[in-house]
C-alpha cells in the first residue's frame, strides 16, 4: 500500500482545537482547564500539581459565574456551589482551593483528551495523580507553546467557553438559537427568549481557530493580537455592500463571516466587492462544515441560516455564488502566501 499524495496529519495544533472546538461539551471545565495550561506554560516533563494549579483553575470558573450562572447541563454541581459561595463571599479562598483539588477535577482529566468517542492522538499530559498528585506535562504540549499560534489559543478557548455557556444560558432549545454578528463592533450575540440582547463573544476569537488561524483566502499567518500587522479583519465572503442591493441581513450570517488578512481585505489587489472564484466557495463550504461540527451554538446558527443537511447547505451556497455573481459581475482570487490548508 502506497500513501495517497497530499495527505497530510493532524498537526499539533488540531489536535488542541479538537480538543477545544469540537466535541460535545456536558460542563465547562475542560475550558477553564485549558486556559490553566495555557496560562502556567508548563515544560515538558514538569509536574503540575493539583494545589498548584486549583487556584488558577477555580479562578477561571469563579470569574465565568460571575456573568454567567450555567456551567454545565447538571442539574446541580457541589464544586460550582463552593464556587457561587466564593463569589458571594462566604468561603475563603483556603476553603476554595481545598474543594477544587477535592471535587474540581473529577471529570475534567480524564475527559480532558476525548473527542467523538476516543482521545486525541497527541496528548498534551499524562494522569499521574495516583502516584504522584498531579499531571505531567508531554513533549506535545512544548512543541504546542512553541507555535506562532500559541498566543492566540486563549482566546479561542474564551471564545468558544462564552459561546457554549450562552447556549445554555438562553434556555432556547436548540433548534432556537441563533449567534449574530454585529459588524459596527465585530462581536457576536444573542437574543434570548424575550429577544434581550446578550453579547458573547469578539467575532475574531471565535473564527479564528475554524480556518487554523490562517487568512481564509492566502493562507498568510494571522494574529489575534490588535497590535501586529497580521491582526485579520472579519470579512464578509459575499461583499457586505450587498446587504443594501436587495440580499438583505442574511449577508451578515456566520457562515458568510471569514477572517482575511489586510492585504487579501483591501490591500492593492484585493477583494473588495468582487466575487471570490468557485475554489474558494468550496472552501467556504468546508469551513462551514466546521462550524457545524463544533455543535452549540454555531452548529444551529449555521443550519438555520443554510440548511439543515449537508447537500442542502451545498445547494444554498451555489445558489447563492449564481444570484452573487450575476450581480457582482467580478470575481477574484489571491496569490497563495503559504500552503493551501483546507
Ligand atoms: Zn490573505
Amino acid at each position: 500500500m502506497y500513501p495517497l499524495e497530499g495527505i497530510k496529519q493532524p498537526t499539533i495544533e488540531d489536535n488542541w482545537r479538537g480538543i477545544i472546538l469540537y466535541g460535545r461539551n456536558s460542563q465547562s471545565y475542560k475550558f477553564a482547564l485549558a486556559k490553566s495550561l495555557l496560562e502556567m506554560r508548563p515544560a515538558e516533563g514538569d509536574l503540575i500539581r493539583l494545589e498548584d494549579i486549583a487556584p488558577i483553575y477555580a479562578g477561571h470558573l469563579t470569574d465565568h459565574l460571575k456573568t454567567s450562572d450555567k456551567q454545565g447541563t447538571a442539574p446541580s454541581s457541589k464544586f460550582l456551589d463552593i464556587c457561587r459561595s466564593f463569589n458571594e463571599g462566604s468561603t475563603t479562598e483556603a476553603q476554595l482551593v481545598k474543594k477544587t483539588i477535592e471535587l474540581g477535577f473529577k471529570n475534567v482529566i480524564d475527559a480532558f483528551h476525548r473527542v467523538y468517542q476516543n482521545d486525541v492522538p497527541f496528548r498534551f499530559f499524562e494522569d499521574e495523580r495516583k502516584t504522584n498528585g498531579g499531571i505531567r506535562i508531554t513533549t506535545n504540549f512544548s512543541l504546542l507553546a512553541d507555535r506562532p499560534q500559541f498566543e492566540d489559543l486563549t482566546k479561542e478557548a474564551e471564545a468558544r467557553w462564552r459561546l457554549v455557556e450562552t447556549s445554555w444560558e438562553l434556555k432556547l432549545s436548540r433548534a432556537l438559537i441563533t449567534v449574530h454578528h454585529d459588524s459596527e463592533f465585530e462581536l457576536l450575540f444573542a437574543l434570548d427568549g424575550k429577544r434581550r440582547r446578550k453579547n458573547v463573544t469578539s467575532s475574531r476569537d471565535a473564527l479564528n481557530g475554524y480556518q487554523l488561524g490562517y487568512c481564509f483566502y492566502c493562507f498568510d499567518h494571522i494574529h489575534l493580537d490588535q497590535g501586529k500587522e497580521s491582526f485579520p479583519e472579519v470579512d464578509h465572503f459575499f461583499p457586505h455592500t450587498l446587504k443594501q442591493s436587495g440580499f438583505g441581513s442574511i449577508i451578515d450570517g456566520i457562515w458568510n463571516l471569514v477572517l482575511a488578512c489586510k492585504e487579501c481585505n483591501r490591500g492593492a489587489g484585493g477583494k473588495f466587492t468582487a466575487v471570490p472564484t468557485e475554489r474558494l466557495l468550496a472552501r467556504l463550504n468546508t469551513r462551514n462544515e466546521f462550524l457545524i461540527g463544533s455543535n452549540h451554538p454555531l452548529k444551529e446558527t449555521l443550519m438555520r441560516q443554510t440548511g439543515i443537511l449537508k447537500a442542502d447547505r451545498k445547494v444554498f451556497l451555489k445558489n447563492f455564488y449564481n444570484d452573487v455573481w450575476a450581480s457582482l459581475l467580478h470575481r477574484w482570487e489571491p496569490v497563495e502566501k503559504g500552503e493551501v490548508r483546507f
